[in-house]
């Protein structure tokens, strides 16, 4: 359409600065000139740069209005004013074109009138709500950029498509088919009814995944008709709206079957408090009718000592609206009280309304028997390890004890060799405290030198070796180091320690100072030494003596005897007397001598042991008294089938000795008897010598065997009182010993050891 307008041409226009105006009008204004060049102003510029890079006007319409606005122009410039209806490019209603004549070209001035619909595609859009507008037969006429992102398609693609086209991929919440013809869109224009929160589910090609939609889809018809003209859809997407309830409708299923689960019984009850049927588990649990348990009255299946604590916190939980949690027993349908955990939670809407209370009750009775069976298992492992806690101290004390009281040095040691005990006698002996000793390496502390200065090595030290092999040590003679820093001679015993799996820990030293010990053998050795040179020179003086002594008595016998024969009966009798006593003195020293001589060399022969049979030995010892034996009517017996070992000579000696003073102290006017048994004990062969004589007093018994040594006068009984003093020397020789028993009166019998000859 084209209109023609008067000229508006008035005194007052002429006056105007249209400069200004233009520049601030918000419609698009474009002025030609004579000269063909085209000025735009602001709004303008705004509006055709979005359509041509080059800022051409022409671009802002479509092809088909160009031709009228180019009448409209050639007419201006002939100074006429035009009107011409054009159809803009980006908007659907058509714009009003006023071209006009100006200074020599033409004024254009565009006015586009919004069309309602557009205005609500951009509110829409601005909401976030896709928006369609589509023809009577369904295509699609305008879209909004909120559609065309929801929808996963450009603007361009969805314009012109048609709800039933093939390519849409529409499904029911249920998974099945939405087909297009039941579109919400179809439905609205063929019903003329608003189709009102459809939830459809589209395929969104971009995403490659499903938009749940929520289709509102509102007819159009032009008054009057029954046909529609358009139809209007609007949707959302609730893609994550639904995501999130079908988590929350999932999270409800697991949670109410963890309940369920867990609990013997789950109601509910009003904000308020009050217990409303149906509770078809409490009725199921408790037989209770809804009557009932009505309002407060479940409180009567609560066990009436446990109702005054329940209803209590019932009631503040419910005036705080906080969480209710107690336990009490209730009655089971069958009369039967069960221990029961009660908890209820508040349920609030979304603007924070207490809206219900969901309440459980759980069975108690398996935890409360399973706790008491954990009592009672704990009772018994006290018990045990109070009992074994008491064996331990009392063994710990008695070790303590032990420890403490021990004369011995004790120290422990762990696997490195460190101290980990000690007791007051090890720290006694090495001059440390107790508390000094433990946590020190034993051996850098004090072992660490050999008794001669050299240093100890760890490799050669005796402790050390335990703690690497395990094997227990004895060691006799080492030293350790005082404190004070001398050397403490020790002995020690060096016992291995196992952890409880067998394996080496460490070890456990018992030391003993041995300088007493030490000191004594010392000194026991000197005496030995001294006694033994006493001895030798004793029987060296001995041997010379009696040897130098042969010769002056010879000597002296020689020249008494020479007196006796020449003046025997020539002078008077008492010179008689005296030359006999002389003679007699002279036998009696000599054969001292000679016995003196045996003694002392005795000591120096050396003995070849030969196996010797007693009785050969008795035989030869016979024929030595026998003429004492046929003197006096004496006997001598003897018994004895053992050999021994020796030398045949001496031990001929020791027998005769004995036997014959067994004959010779017998009792005045009775016969002697001498009787010699023998039996072997062990390696021994043990011989008695027993006679019927006068005995010996006991407290004689040590001193007869030493020489010189007699308890008679001579006139009594001969002797020199040498015969036992041999005895023993030649026992002893033989590695024997000799010791006698005696009755005075009644008899005497001598006990000689002598070597048996070996089986
Ligand atoms: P003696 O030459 O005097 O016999 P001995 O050394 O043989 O010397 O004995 C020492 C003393 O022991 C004897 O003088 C005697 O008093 C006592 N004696 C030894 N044998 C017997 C015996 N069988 N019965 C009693 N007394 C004895």
């Amino acid at each position: 359409m084209t209109v023609t307008l008067p000229d508006a041409g008035s005194a007052a226009f002429q006056t105007l600065d249209a400069a200004a105006l233009l520049a601030a009008l918000p419609d698009p204004v474009a002025h030609l000139g004579a000269d063909g060049q085209v000025t735009l102003n602001r709004a303008a510029q705004a509006r055709v740069a979005q359509y041509s890079a080059t800022g051409d006007w022409m671009a802002l319409f479509q092809a088909s209005s160009v031709p009228a606005i180019r009448d409209a122009v050639q007419a201006a410039l002939r100074g006429e004013t035009r009107q011409v209806t054009v159809q803009v490019v980006d908007t659907v209603a058509p714009g009003l074109l006023t071209v006009a004549p100006s200074a020599g070209g033409a004024l254009l001035h565009l006015h586009v009138a919004r069309d309602p619909l557009e205005v609500a595609l951009e509110l829409m859009d601005g909401l976030g709500l896709g928006m369609t507008v589509q023809a009577p037969d369904t295509r699609i006429l305008l879209a909004n950029d909120a559609a065309a992102r929801i929808l996963g398609l450009s603007r361009d693609q969805l314009m012109g498509r048609d709800s039933m086209d093939p390519e849409w991929r529409a499904v029911h919440p249920d998974g099945t088919d939405f087909p297009g013809e039941t579109h919400p869109s179809v439905q609205a224009l063929r019903t003329l009814q608003v189709q009102r929160e459809v939830p459809m589910g589209v395929y969104h090609p971009q995403a490659q995944d499903w938009r749940w939609l929520q289709v509102t889809a509102i007819p159009r018809r032009a008054p009057g008709a029954t046909q529609p003209k358009q139809v209007t859809t609007v949707f959302a997407d609730v893609t994550e709206k639904q995501a999130m309830q079908t988590e929350m409708r999932r999270r409800e299923r697991r949670y109410r079957s963890l309940v369920r689960a867990t609990s013997q019984i789950v109601w509910d009850a009003f904000p308020d408090g009050d217990f409303q049927p149906p509770q078809a588990e409490w009725e199921a649990f408790t037989g209770q009718t809804p009557a009932q348990y009505r309002g407060v009255g479940w409180l009567d299946a609560v066990h009436p000592d446990d109702r005054a604590h329940t209803i209590a916190e019932w009631q503040r939980a419910v005036r705080d609206g906080d969480l209710y949690s107690t336990e009490h027993r209730l009655r089971r349908a069958d009369g039967q009280y069960v221990p029961m955990q009660v908890r209820a939670v508040p349920v609030t809407d979304e603007r924070g309304q207490l809206v219900e209370w969901v309440g459980t009750h759980s069975d108690l009775s398996a935890i409360r028997e399973a706790e008491q069976a954990l009592r009672a298992l704990n009772a018994e492992l006290e018990g045990r390890v109070q009992q074994r806690t008491e064996d331990l101290a009392r063994v710990t004390r008695f070790s303590t004890l032990l420890l403490t009281a021990a004369g011995e040095g004790i120290f422990g040691l762990d696997a490195r060799g460190v101290t980990t005990f000690a007791n007051p006698a090890a720290a006694r002996t090495l001059g440390y405290s107790i508390e000094r000793m433990i946590g020190q390496p034993q051996h850098d502390l004090v072992h660490h030198h050999h008794e001669d200065g050299r240093p100890y090595s760890l490799a050669e030290c005796p402790i050390h070796q335990t703690l690497r092999d395990g094997q227990t040590r004895r060691v006799e003679r080492d030293v350790m180091w005082h404190a004070q820093g001398h050397a403490v001679p020790v002995a020690y015993v060096v016992t291995p320690t196992h952890d409880e799996h067998g394996q080496p820990s460490g070890a456990v030293v018992m030391v003993q100072d041995i300088t007493e010990r030490i000191r004594a053998q010392e000194q026991l050795q000197e005496l030995i030494e001294d006694l033994e040179r006493s001895n030798q020179d004793l029987e060296q003086f001995a041997y010379v003596a009696s040897h130098d002594l042969q010769e002056p008595l010879r000597t002296v016998g020689s020249y008494t005897e020479l007196l006796a024969r020449r003046y025997q009966g020539q002078l008077d009798p008492r010179a008689d007397q005296y030359l006999h006593f002389m003679q007699d003195a002279v036998d009696r020293m000599r054969s001292l001598i000679q016995d003196l001589l045996g003694f002392a060399r005795l000591s120096r022969a050396d003995l070849t042991l030969t196996p010797v049979a007693l009785d050969t030995l008795l035989r030869g010892v016979q024929q030595n008294v026998r003429g004492t034996l046929d003197a006096d009517g004496s006997s001598l017996t003897w018994d004895t089938p053992d050999q021994v070992m020796g030398q045949a000579s001496l031990l001929t000696q020791l027998l005769t000795n004995l036997v014959s003073n067994g004959l010779k102290f017998h009792r005045p006017g009775e016969a002697a008897h001498v009787q010699v048994t023998s039996r072997r004990e062990g390696d021994m062969i043990h011989v008695q010598v027993r006679d019927n004589g006068i005995g010996i007093a006991p407290e004689y018994h040590a001193r007869i065997f030493e020489i010189f040594q007699r308890l008679h006068r001579r006139e009594t009984y001969a002797g020199n009182g040498m015969g036992l003093a041999i005895c023993r020397k030649i026992t002893e020789h033989h590695g024997g010993r000799i010791w006698l028993d005696s009755t005075p009166d009644q008899g005497s019998t001598f006990h000689l050891t002598l070597p048996a000859v070996p089986s």
